[in-house]
């Protein structure tokens, strides 16, 4: 979902009271605004990589071919033990979805319910809340603390509120300031919520792991109310494909399972992600690509004045200056067809934009 652009946001109906919220335009509506061919937008908004992965035309002509006319298996075997695999668990301890935003929405399904609370810091990704106002569920917003400290988690203000909490919604490395959390400071809160005599789930949103490396996946057994969320849309190069899956406990999963609709992963994708998981070497190959290539990008926009926090992952946090500033920034490159992701006024990182790391030839651009 985005902020930008205004003029060319689709509104979608919220159910009553929960927050509004639009997903990105597509190419040809950012061109049509701005004067521009479909062709000549470039997305530095949407995190994802510069190209799919090679393997993809040869799994496209696996035999499954022979299976399309049947839904696809509701279990998804071969993708759920191709995750376990990969994560070195049970397949026991795995639900699969329809993109890590699925996984989200079943979390919010089966844990939230109107009236509870979710404990969401901010700045982060906006999904945790717009899922938890879609349940009518309050959303006990707790600032992460400032640039200087790397946007980490503010973990006292945290576990004070963990009492009242149905859902913790964490993200690491974070989106959008792509920082992994300090050591420790998750186990804080897990290890918090477990003197709890009914603890919250405790999300922690890992789309970018392969990124750091950093996982949560070895505590599960020694935190029952934990869930990693993980995807094949950032280092695995499958955003279309739209799978993602999450480690946690078997009750975690088992209560996940209940509200998982049977067939929102095509056979399709469940086979192409399946052979990806099987594969991983495409995604660390990517990811050191890409790691190389931010701080390519880092240097040159540092060159050209506008500030590059530190981070990890495949995308930038740049300071430009204040919201007025940002928003006459985001003018200019959407003119020139580069679509960043930008920050409404009410967000600590209003002065900021989002940019994606792309090919040497976008960069440039
Ligand atoms: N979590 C985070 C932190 C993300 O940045 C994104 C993608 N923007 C998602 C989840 C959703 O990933 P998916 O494409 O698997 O739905």
């Amino acid at each position: 979902m985005t902020e930008q652009p205004k003029a060319v946001t689709l509104s979608h109906q919220p159910v009553a009271g929960s927050q509004v919220y639009t997903w990105e335009p597509s190419n040809a509506a950012i061109a049509a605004r701005y004067g521009l061919r479909p062709e000549d937008v470039l997305r530095f908004d949407t995190n994802t990589s510069p190209l799919p992965p090679p393997f993809v035309a040869q799994a496209l002509t696996d035999p499954f071919e022979p299976t399309l006319n049947e839904y696809p298996d509701s279990a998804y075997e071969e993708l759920t033990a191709a995750a376990a695999a990969y994560t070195g668990v049970d397949p026991s301890e795995i639900v699969v979805g329809a993109g890590a935003d699925e996984i989200l929405d079943l979390v919010a399904k089966a844990f939230l319910t109107a009236g509870a609370t979710a404990l969401v810091p901010i700045p982060t990704y906006p999904m945790y809340g717009v899922l938890t106002s879609q349940r009518a569920a309050r959303i006990a917003a707790v600032p992460r603390l400032g640039a200087d400290d790397g946007f980490a988690l503010d973990v006292p203000a945290m576990t004070a509120r963990l009492a009242d909490a149905g859902v913790v919604w964490l993200c690491s490395p974070n989106n959008p300031t792509g920082r992994a959390e300090p050591v420790g400071n998750i186990e804080a809160i897990l290890a918090g919520a477990a003197e709890l005599p009914s603890p919250p789930l405790i999300v922690v949103d890992e789309a970018y792991f392969e990124y750091g490396g950093a996982t949560v996946v070895p505590w599960r057994h020694r935190y029952p109310h934990l869930l990693a969320v993980r995807t094949v849309s950032k280092a695995f190069a499958l955003a279309g494909i739209r799978v993602g899956y999450a480690v946690g406990s078997r009750s975690v999963i088992e209560r996940l399972g209940r509200v998982r609709p049977p067939g929102s992963i095509s056979t399709v994708s469940a086979h192409v992600s399946a052979r990806a998981l099987q594969s991983p070497e495409y995604a660390l190959d990517n990811v050191r690509a890409l790691s190389a290539e931010r701080e390519w990008l880092s240097t040159q926009l540092n060159t050209f004045g506008w500030m590059v926090t530190p981070g990890i992952t495949n995308f930038v946090l740049v300071r430009i200056g204040d919201h007025a500033t940002a928003e006459r920034a985001t003018d200019a490159l959407l003119h020139a067809g580069i679509v960043p992701r930008t920050f409404g006024p009410a967000n600590p990182l209003r002065g900021h934009l989002r940019l994606t790391v792309r090919s040497r030839a976008e960069n440039d651009r």
